[in-house]
């Protein structure tokens, strides 16, 4: 990969050459490509989608779908309508908890998920619990940062019966401790049981990088009881790696344009076709329906019953492009440039402020994705974050919503870095000048 070359394509570095961008694990930057495929739709073709008897409406509307195509085959799915179009992440996994969650949740149901998840993979569902009288469970850590599979700990059962935190009296059944080591699938059935309806599992920590074994999980999973449906967050996880739905034996899947190259404001939803088929919509309204009656309405089929409205039309065009761009330098080589700069980021930082720094999760590339996030002696991460700025860095700085990780972790808050296909070995030098000029003014 050449990265000179590649961040010619990003126009943000034609204006600030020496802009450090280190959070695309928020939002990435967008190549020129992907803002000219929205420029091109509002100036030829800006028509509603599936509406208009009228070419540019025909020609939205064949774009639109173009990128269903596209995302299908991105991700391995069997079908293009199984690919449903949100406004992010966090709507897909919405529309699961609200759409599929309601249907199949009743009291005394178990949902599993784990501490290490974004809050829009864990409030959905914790929501649903308390609406519902179902219990949830969270998988806990290793203090190394990798799921701890064997859920030593599942706390005691309150009066109804639901498995409740021990100190807080929450309604969890939270397990503890436990290192790399306690990533055993054997005692998944402490946690997993008959009584599972929902496993929603993140593919890549958005704070601690680690990428855990979704596919051998899911797997566990499902020979315990066949009928669990998993939940598979990936928005830090199909922007950089090779993704196979088929693959990973997973229900339902999760990911963000905005933070693949493509625009802001459009999300995608994977789902297998007979469990979409089998869901009420989420919104009602315009382009949803196929009939309605003054006391009935009948839908239309996935992907289209979950898109009510006017959808982000130029964007969704725009994220064809961003996937043609990725594809075109190869997910595999993605990959492997981020695992570069982030085994060498952490080697620098280790290097240079060993017994200061303390990085959240693994250590090693090979097992997290382009995510360091880390504590700074007594230091504040937002203090960090804002004399990195005074140096044009970007790093973010709080808990990265990931509160219940933090908390666990034993740290308010954290700074974390991460790297994309524009970054370079350059960028870490700058980093690490960066906080050495904050260790200076902080004292
Ligand atoms: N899940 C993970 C792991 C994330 O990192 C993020 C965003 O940072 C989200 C979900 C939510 O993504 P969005 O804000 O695009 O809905």
């Amino acid at each position: 990969m050449d990265i000179k070359l590649i961040k010619k394509d990003f126009p943000i570095f034609n204006n600030d050459p020496d802009l450090v961008y280190l959070d695309s694990t928020a939002t990435s930057l967008k190549p020129r490509p992907v803002i000219e495929k929205e420029r091109e739709y509002y100036e030829k073709y800006s028509a509603n989608v599936f509406r208009g008897i009228y070419k540019i409406s025909e020609k939205a509307t064949e774009e639109y779908e173009e990128t269903r195509k596209i995302v299908q085959v991105f991700i391995s799915a069997g079908s293009s309508n199984e690919i449903v179009f949100t406004r992010n992440t966090t709507e897909s996994l919405n529309l699961v908890a609200y759409s599929l969650g309601r249907k199949i949740i009743s009291q005394g149901d178990e949902l599993v998920t784990t501490i290490m998840e974004h809050h829009s993979n864990f409030v959905p569902w914790q929501q649903l619990t308390l609406e519902n009288g179902a219990i949830l469970k969270v998988m806990d850590v290793s203090d190394e940062g990798y799921l701890d599979l064997e859920n030593r700990h599942s706390g005691r059962r309150n009066a109804t019966g639901a498995v409740v935190d021990r100190d807080s009296g929450h309604r969890i059944a939270r397990a503890s401790g436990g290192n790399q080591s306690g990533m055993t699938l054997n005692n998944l059935d402490k946690i997993i049981t008959k009584k599972t309806k929902i496993l929603a599992l993140t593919y890549v920590s958005n704070v601690l990088g680690t990428i855990n074994p979704i596919k051998a999980i899911i797997k566990a999973a499902k020979k315990i009881n066949p009928e669990v449906i998993a939940v598979i967050d990936a928005a830090q996880a199909a922007p950089h790696m090779k993704i196979d739905v088929q693959d990973l034996g997973c229900d339902f899947l999760a990911f963000s344009s905005h933070k693949m190259l493509g625009p802001t404001g459009v999300g995608v939803l994977w789902g297998r076709y007979e469990l979409l088929a089998d869901m009420f919509p989420f919104n009602f309204g315009g382009e949803m329906i196929e009939e309605v009656y003054l006391d009935r309405t009948v839908f239309k089929y996935p992907p289209h019953k979950f898109e009510a409205g006017t959808p982000h039309i130029a964007g969704v065009i725009a994220l064809k492009t961003a996937v043609e761009y990725l594809q075109n330098i190869g997910m595999e080589k993605i990959r492997q440039h981020e695992a570069q700069i982030t085994q060498h980021a952490l080697n620098e930082l280790n290097r240079h402020f060993s017994g200061q720094i303390n990085i959240l999760g693994p250590n090693l590339a090979a097992q997290k994705g382009g995510i360091i996030a880390f504590t700074f002696g007594k230091y504040h991460s937002h203090d960090i974050a804002q004399i990195l700025d005074e140096v044009n860095i970007c790093v973010r700085a709080g808990n990265h919503c990931t509160m219940p990780l933090h908390d666990r972790l034993g740290v308010n808050s954290s700074v974390r870095a991460s790297f994309y296909l524009y970054n370079t070995i350059e960028d870490v030098a700058k980093l690490i000048t960066g906080l050495k000029k904050a260790q200076t003014i902080l004292g």
